[in-house]
Parts: structure tokens; C-alpha cells; sequence
């Protein structure tokens, strides 16, 4: 038994409890197992353990180790949670299936375009910086809700949700209620909230997914 698969099975248990204390399914919660710095011999106990949705922040990193994983594990949905360029779109769009962080007009249209060119409409999350922090990727959260209806109807994306991060050194509950309230407004089902250090606060607050890394793999 490794580590990381203990971990896992941990965190499981964790988002089930903070899932039932929220009056919430468990399954109304999915874990995005958090995989950037980790190597395919790390990551490979954790699918064999069952996790199938993993997230990575950089295209070029994912490169690297998904599609041989992938060969082994057909069923994989891999997520790009990281800023990414709109020169790296056509990559990004090959490689993941589902896109966390559009933040600005330029980002919807390289995807928007990729996705057609081809023929693979992924899902998107717009990412919200609700604490609008100056080095943060994300779309001043006064502006969200536009910006959500200029991916759909502009540039044709599918919107799932809304993703954000919350200031470190802050509590994060308010964020995670603007980040519902404002998807609740955007008229979107999703919510990619809550990473190691909080995703129990984000269930309370509604998660419909939380993205985990070093509480399973470990430090970075
Ligand atoms: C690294 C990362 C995570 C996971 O962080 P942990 O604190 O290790 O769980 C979640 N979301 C994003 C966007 C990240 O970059």
C-alpha cells in the first residue's frame, strides 16, 4: 500500500463526510486529484486505486507524462487548471477535456476557434478572482457574469462553471458564497472550489468539485 493511495482514500472519505454534513449526495461532489511535479510512476498507484479525473496547470508538463497514462487508462478526464497562453490552445484543446481557467476575450476565442478546427467542444470553467488579487489570473468578479454570456453566445463555448482560488491568507468562505451567488446569476451548474487546505469549507459552500494535490500526492 502506498502512500498516495492511502491519501486518497483519505480525502475520499472527507469529501463524503463534509458532503453528508452539508445535507449534499456525495456524489454530487467530484475530487480532481491535483497530479503538477508528479511523475508518471506517482501518479500511475492513483489510477490503479480508481481516481480517473486528474487536473495539471501547465500544457506542456501534461504533455509529458498523459498520453502514455492515457494508452494504459482510456477512460481518464484530465483538467487544465493553470493559465494557459492562447498560443498553447491548440495543444490544451487536444490534450484535456475540460478547460478551468478562461479568463479573458482573447483565451474564448483561441479555444473557441481550436474547438471547431477540431471538432472537440470541451467544457470550460471561467475562472473568477474573487479576491481580486493583482497577480492572479481570473475575471474581476464584477464583470463575470458578461463575461460568461460573451463565451456563450460570442464565441459559442460551453460553460460549465465557475472556478476560482482564493487569497491565501484569507478565509475563504466569502469567496466560495460570491463565487456561488455568481454563477447562480451566470444561469452555470458548476463550481471548482476548494483545494488541500479547504475543500471541506467549499463543499459546505456548495463544490461541485474540488481540486486536490498535496493531500494526496504529497508535497511539492
Ligand atoms: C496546485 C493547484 C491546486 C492543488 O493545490 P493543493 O493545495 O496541493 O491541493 C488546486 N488548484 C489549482 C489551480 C492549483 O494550481
Amino acid at each position: 500500500m502506498n502512500d498516495a493511495t492511502d491519501n486518497l482514500r483519505n480525502v475520499r472519505n472527507r469529501i463524503a463526510q463534509a458532503a453528508r454534513e452539508a445535507g449534499r449526495p456525495t456524489d454530487s461532489v467530484s475530487l480532481v486529484a491535483v497530479s503538477k511535479t508528479f511523475e508518471a510512476t506517482d501518479i500511475r498507484p492513483v489510477l490503479e486505486a480508481g481516481q480517473r479525473i486528474f487536473g495539471e496547470n501547465r500544457v506542456q508538463e501534461a504533455q509529458g507524462k498523459w498520453p502514455e497514462l492515457r494508452r494504459e487508462f482510456p477512460d481518464i478526464e484530465l483538467h487544465l487548471i493553470g493559465p494557459l497562453q492562447s498560443n498553447k490552445a491548440k495543444e490544451a484543446v487536444a490534450l484535456f477535456d475540460v478547460i478551468e481557467t478562461v479568463d479573458r476575450e482573447k483565451i474564448a476565442k483561441a479555444l473557441a476557434d481550436e474547438m471547431r478546427k477540431q471538432e472537440r467542444q470541451l467544457p470550460v470553467y471561467v475562472q473568477v478572482n474573487t479576491g481580486l488579487e493583482e497577480q492572479k489570473a481570473g475575471v474581476d468578479p464584477r464583470a463575470a457574469v458578461d463575461f460568461v454570456g460573451r463565451c456563450r453566445h460570442v464565441h459559442g463555448l460551453t460553460v460549465a462553471g465557475l472556478m476560482c482560488i482564493p487569497p491565501f491568507e484569507e478565509n475563504p468562505g466569502p469567496h466560495f458564497a460570491l463565487l456561488e451567488k455568481l454563477a447562480g446569476e451566470a444561469g452555470v451548474g458548476k463550481l471548482s472550489m476548494g483545494m488541500s487546505g479547504d475543500y471541506e469549507t467549499a463543499i459546505a459552500f456548495g463544490a461541485t468539485s474540488v481540486r486536490i494535490g498535496s493531500a494526496i500526492f504529497g508535497a511539492r
